[in-house]
């Protein structure tokens, strides 16, 4: 990863700020607990991200959190994910995989090779907008594969 998670925060702030959205502290925050899940699974769950909020100081209901994503997916901050029947939320600024393992529902993100899949899809593509996000790949992990053998 080239950027820290300041920099992509604050840049995503700013981009909500040239359209017109204003940075609440719910916001930030939900943006801070994206920017902070990159560096693992990378995606978090509606849940999991209000319980992120409220262990940092962010003391907002689940009903404030629910608008604030929406929004972000609207304005191509955030994206989502389906992991079985839980959506999962990241960032959206950096194009990357998703490696979904669909029995545990384990996910993880590799930023890697996703420019040259992106571009050629786009070639291909009638017209594919240059959306930011990535590919879901759907699979099995390590640990599955261990556990049914
Ligand atoms: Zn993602
Ligand atoms: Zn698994």
């Amino acid at each position: 990863m080239t950027t820290s998670k300041t920099d992509r925060v604050n840049a995503a702030v700013r981009r909500l700020r040239r359209a017109g959205l204003r940075n609440t502290a719910a916001r930030r925050g939900v943006l801070d607990q994206l920017a902070h899940a990159v560096g693992g699974r990378g995606h978090l769950t509606v849940t999991e991200l209000h319980h992120a909020l409220l262990a940092h100081g962010v003391a907002v209901e689940l009903s404030t959190v629910h608008p604030v994503l929406r929004q972000l997916v609207e304005w191509g901050t955030a994206h989502t994910v389906p992991v079985g029947r839980t959506t999962t939320l990241g960032l959206a600024d950096d194009a990357h995989h998703h490696a979904v393992c669909g029995a545990c529902g384990d996910m993880r993100q590799s930023p890697e090779a996703v420019d040259a899949s992106l571009a050629t899809a786009r070639a291909v593509g009638p017209d594919l907008p240059a959306q930011p996000g990535g590919v879901v790949v759907y699979g099995r992990c390590a640990g599955c594969r261990t556990a049914t053998r």
